[in-house]
């Protein structure tokens, strides 16, 4: 069974009038190693979680290196996999001091009977797994926007990546710095299985966007709901389940991959950081329409 797919996203911030030539320029240089992985034999988990990784460390997006400190001027990380073959997953939120927090995910699907841990009780587990620290938050961390926020602005960002191996196996993984000056401990959908991220035997997906609307709408596990239920393709139930959660007046967008390799990366903001490749032929990486 060959026919593997991948596709990366680094958030749904951008701006039309912006040029992200150097973040599409990364993607396209992430895809085109995902696809050599994945052409070797890899696993989809092993190749979500190591592009993830280096989407983290990129300090191109609010996420890892890049991400934006919370309102007391902490650094705050979220992020999840999700493994769609076993159909486990693993998250951490509110994850302070941790240079990969998609890392510590990872440890906390492999290596425990959770699923999330949070805050001291995650930075405790990572500590314990070994995990690399961050040495001097102000000096590691370097925000890509340092902008004010307007009050009730929910301005933000995240990385994610979506994968179907040469074996059919589907995975996800997601990392993100939240919102911009956020409240402390305050955690958006990005961790949240279901609502961020989800991957089974059907679907894999990765959302972005203003995570309280992604947690009203529920929308990754209902990608798959709309599937499995209403017999819809991978674009319609991503178009749909966007499009409900737009209807709360949210913004962002999501990539998903079906089981036969089917890429989907659609969006309701001005612009998402998006590519895709697929052993089909497919490859392509945009930020706007
Ligand atoms: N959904 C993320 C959050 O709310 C942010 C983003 O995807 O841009 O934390």
């Amino acid at each position: 069974m060959s026919n593997w797919a991948l596709a990366l996203h680094g958030g749904a911030g951008p701006l039309r009038a912006a040029s992200y030539a150097r973040e599409e320029a990364y993607l396209a240089d992430l895809l085109k190693q995902g696809a050599q992985a994945l052409n070797a034999g890899e696993a989809s988990l092993d190749v979500a979680v190591r592009l993830v990784a280096a989407l983290e460390a990129s300090g191109h997006h609010i996420a890892g290196k890049g991400a934006a400190a919370n309102a007391d001027g902490e650094y705050e990380l979220d992020a999840a996999v999700m493994d769609g073959a076993a159909r486990k997953a693993g998250a951490v939120a509110a994850l302070r001091g941790f240079l990969s927090p998609i890392a510590v995910a990872r440890a906390v699907m492999d290596c425990t009977p959770h699923v999330l841990l949070v805050g001291l009780g995650a930075e405790a587990f990572a500590a314990a797994q070994g995990c690399e620290r961050v040495g001097d938050p102000a000096s590691y961390y370097q925000p890509i926007i340092t902008r004010p926020v307007a009050p009730g602005e929910l301005a933000h960002g995240t990385v994610g990546a979506v994968v179907r191996d040469n074996a059919g196996r589907l995975a996800c993984a997601t990392s993100t710095g939240g919102l911009l000056n956020k409240t402390p401990g305050r955690v958006g959908d990005t961790p949240i299985i279901g609502a961020g991220i989800w991957a089974d035997e059907r679907v894999a997906v990765c959302c972005t966007g203003q995570g309280e609307m992604f947690l009203r709408a529920n929308v990754a596990a209902d990608v798959s709901a709309r599937m499995a239920y209403g017999g819809q393709s991978v674009h319609a139930a991503a178009a749909g389940a966007l499009a409900d959660m737009a209807a709360l007046g949210g913004d962002g967008g999501l990539i998903a991959v079906d089981a036969a390799g089917n890429i989907t990366m659609p969006f309701v903001s001005e612009g998402m950081k998006r590519g895709c490749i697929t052993q089909a032929g497919r490859f392509e990486v945009k930020t706007v329409r």
